[in-house]
């Protein structure tokens, strides 16, 4: 991006440099910094970017944009309102400015996984840019799409906790094809219902370019009230309603099967990682493919070499063929649901290890009882849980006749019984979210020999 592009962008002034100059990447992070970059200072809770100009010029930085005057005069220095914005409006125009499809991605759950899966499709034809790991925010969003070079198309993950920020995203990203995996009860503490959080990922289509599509999860109750009105819409999912429907599905240990009935003709489709919810994943990322005019024998191609970014779901293999399936990453219903029902494929005893799953609310106690049930209903062997809320999950497993139903005072606690009752071809999922540190539990266990 060209000086002069990013003050036509930013409507800021520059305040010395050469505004035919090339900008050659940006970021906010001077430990990022590669010789050439512009560096954006960003004004956070604890630190102010700005502290560290002379530093981010000293590690090569060509360029900044600032707040504050400061003087550098053979360097390219822009001066605007707000950096944040300003990084924003960048992206916009570099967005609007580049021949470059875009795919935007929300949900409740699965964003991340659906992202990547879409990403192994759409690069069987295109030159195509991804957003890194979970950089799904508005500081996540537009630094993603400033790091576009010469990419055909822009996978986009956008992430929300409250209503207005998906707006946000989708104004930047403006989005030709948008994808919802599914409304569930991540952060329903702060929006106050379930209707209220479909209110907030449908904003994902006020960006939505006016021939663009919409692809949504069919099987979701809350996604299947939706009605297409100023777009496409492709439904994706298992009931009869759906454009591209699964049939056949067997889920196996490793991967799934299953057919894809899609006007009028079956196609075989192999997904190599396991759990129902990627049978809908991948079905997203097809009809996005299909969307961008992948054929459908490529699209079914690209699921078949998806690679799933780390921590989702982790698996791993200890000695006496025990094995943790890792899904410390995060924790909410879906994905705590998903995960139970991949360790309930397992033959040998099967072991829940869960943790809160935190921003509830008032929904705490109903959802974690929610779980309890799940657990029972999946035949889990063993539940034991860490954390003041997953008291619901073992009182409502217990209630419903679980007897080995253990609640922890800590996760030292929880470790050392592990340790004790462990066995050879034993399978433990552990669970929960980020802030309850499950992570020690799987490195502990990582050391046994
Ligand atoms: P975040 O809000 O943290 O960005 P996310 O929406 O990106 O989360 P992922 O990181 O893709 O979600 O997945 C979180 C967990 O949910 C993982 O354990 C994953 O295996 C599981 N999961 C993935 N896809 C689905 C789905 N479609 N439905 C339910 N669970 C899913
Ligand atoms: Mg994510």
């Amino acid at each position: 991006m060209q000086i002069k592009e990013i003050i036509e962008a930013t409507n800021g002034q520059l305040l010395s440099g050469d505004m035919e100059y090339d900008v050659n990447g940006f970021t906010q992070d001077t430990r990022k910094i590669e010789s050439g970059n512009m560096y954006i200072p960003l004004v956070g809770e604890n630190a102010d970017g700005h502290q560290y100009i002379a530093q981010a010029f000293n590690l090569g930085a060509s360029s900044i944009i600032t707040a504050h005057k400061v003087h550098y005069p053979d360097k390219n220095v822009i001066l605007v309102k707000d950096t944040l914005q300003a990084m924003s409006d960048m992206a916009k125009y570099l967005r609007m400015h580049r021949q470059v499809k875009v795919v935007g991605i929300t949900g409740s759950v699965g964003k991340t996984s659906t992202k990547d899966m879409i990403y192994s499709v759409v690069s069987t034809k295109y030159k195509t840019l991804k957003t890194l790991g979970n950089y799904n925010n508005h500081i996540g969003l537009p630094l993603t799409i400033l790091r576009l070079q010469n990419e055909e198309v822009m996978i986009l993950e956008m992430g929300m906790n409250h209503l207005g920020e998906i707006e946000h995203l989708t104004q930047i990203a403006l989005p030709d094809v948008a994808a919802i995996t599914n409304i569930g009860t991540a952060h329903i503490g702060e929006l106050g219902s379930r209707e209220k959080i479909l209110q907030a990922k449908m904003e994902i289509v006020n960006g939505l370019k006016s021939d663009g599509t919409l692809v949504i999860n069919d099987d979701n109750d809350m996604l299947h009230t939706v009605n297409a009105e100023n777009y496409h819409m492709i439904r994706v999912g298992q009931n009869e309603d759906c454009d591209l429907k699964a049939i056949d599905v067997e889920l196996r240990l490793e991967d799934s099967y299953f057919d894809i009935d899609y006007q009028g003709q079956r196609y075989h489709v192999h997904v190599p990682v396991s759990g129902e919810h990627f049978v809908y994943n991948a079905l997203i990322a097809i009809a996005i493919g299909l969307s961008l005019d992948i054929d459908m024998n490529l699209c079914i191609a690209g699921v078949e070499h998806f690679e799933l970014t780390k921590n989702r779901m982790d698996m791993i293999e200890l000695k006496d063929n025990i094995k943790v399936i890792d899904g410390t990453y995060n924790a909410n219903l879906d994905s705590m649901k998903s995960s139970l029902a991949v360790l309930a494929q397992y033959p040998k005893r099967k072991i829940a290890v869960l943790a809160d799953m935190l921003e509830l609310g008032e929904y705490e106690q109903a959802l974690h009882e929610e779980v309890g049930s799940y657990v029972v209903e999946k035949n889990i062997d063993e539940l034991l849980c860490v954390g003041e809320a997953s008291c619901y999950i073992v009182e409502k497993a217990q209630s419903l006749g679980l007897k080995n139903a253990y609640h922890f005072e800590d996760n030292q606690a929880l470790m050392t019984y592990l340790d004790e009752m462990l066995e050879p071809e034993d399978t433990i999922l552990i669970k929960g979210s980020n802030g309850m540190h499950l992570k020690e539990v799987v490195e502990h266990l990582k050391e046994r020999v």
